[in-house]
């Protein structure tokens, strides 16, 4: 807490305009009665290390971290939990006992926005998933933590799926683009975390109709809502979820570190976000 018990909270990146986590936890804030604050703050790579080890003394309770300070984030805390530590890149810092502790909650964001949309993806064995960045190895931990035995990891650039299968252990297999259709056939979800989609441009290159009918295609794209990908699949009868729910569930575990509330993601809170997504298209 910072002075006169007000908590101070922050969002950090380069740049940091479009972010939308100040409109969320603004939001909660507000409706939660909360007298908090949530401010973004640009800081250049060249001063992230010195913004980070300043932390402790800065009056903030903690703050998010996003793009491209993830992985210095994960290197600047004293202490990281068991996601930010497997994914490499935390996304949320707090201070215990005057120290910088750091988590990774786009995992949990992208199991929990499942488990509000299509429950039974818990049940899901196969995975399918398109993309080996940054995002996908929050998705990998989502799906080994959840159960999945048999994660096929898809990327244009092979390298990189096999780095991630490679780091993520047994359980994972790493394929280029030419086998994703082989491997929908028995695949009980489809996860998207490549940028493919974004604007509406470009649906990543995999045959919905070669996926099972119960299957589940989620992608976390964001811009538009409905992807490409998404619009194909629930043609198909599939059912689609998509990306927004993994942004409002990843920020949950933050806000209640910093101001002791454990907000809810709510359909209004969707709305409120939508509203902005559509006013800057
Ligand atoms: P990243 O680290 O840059 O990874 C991008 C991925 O997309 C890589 O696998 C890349 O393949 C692939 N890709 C890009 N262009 C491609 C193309 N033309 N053809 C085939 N593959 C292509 O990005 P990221 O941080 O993982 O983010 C990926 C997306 O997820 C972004 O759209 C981001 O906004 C979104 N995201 C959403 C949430 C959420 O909360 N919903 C959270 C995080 C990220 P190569 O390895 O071959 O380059």
């Amino acid at each position: 807490m910072a002075d006169r018990g007000i908590a101070r909270a922050f969002v950090v990146g380069h740049p940091i305009a479009h972010s939308r986590s100040p409109l969320i936890h603004g939001y909660w804030l507000e409706t939660l009665g909360i007298p908090g604050s949530y401010e973004r703050i640009d800081v250049h790579p060249d001063s992230i290390g010195r913004f980070l080890a300043g932390l402790p003394r800065s009056g903030f309770a903690g703050g998010n971290v996003t793009i491209p300070h993830k992985e210095a984030a994960h290197r600047a805390a004293d202490r990281l939990d068991e996601a930010a530590e497997l994914i490499g890149a935390a996304n949320t810092l707090w201070l215990e006992e005057g120290r910088l502790a750091a988590g990774n909650t786009d995992a949990y964001g992208f199991a929990a926005n499942l488990d509000a949309e299509a429950p039974h993806w818990r049940k899901g064995r196969t995975a399918l998933v398109l993309g080996a960045g940054g995002a996908a190895r929050a998705v990998l931990f989502a799906l080994k933590e959840a159960g999945f035995g048999d994660i096929r990891l898809v990327n244009r650039t092979l390298s990189r799926a096999r780095e991630l299968a490679d780091r993520f252990g047994a359980g994972i297999s790493a394929h280029g683009w030419e086998a994703a259709g082989a491997l929908a056939a028995d695949a009980d979800i489809l996860v998207n975390t490549t940028s493919l989609g974004m604007g509406g441009e470009g649906a990543p290159p995999v045959e919905v109709a070669l996926l099972p009918d119960g299957a589940i295609v989620t992608d976390i794209v964001y811009v538009p809502l409905e992807t490409p990908l998404l619009a194909a699949a629930r043609g198909r009868g599939l059912r689609a979820v998509d990306g927004l729910g993994m942004l409002l569930h990843q920020a949950a575990p933050g806000f209640e570190r910093w101001f002791g509330t454990r907000p809810e993601v709510t359909p209004a809170l969707r709305g409120r976000i939508v509203a902005d997504l559509e006013a800057h298209k």
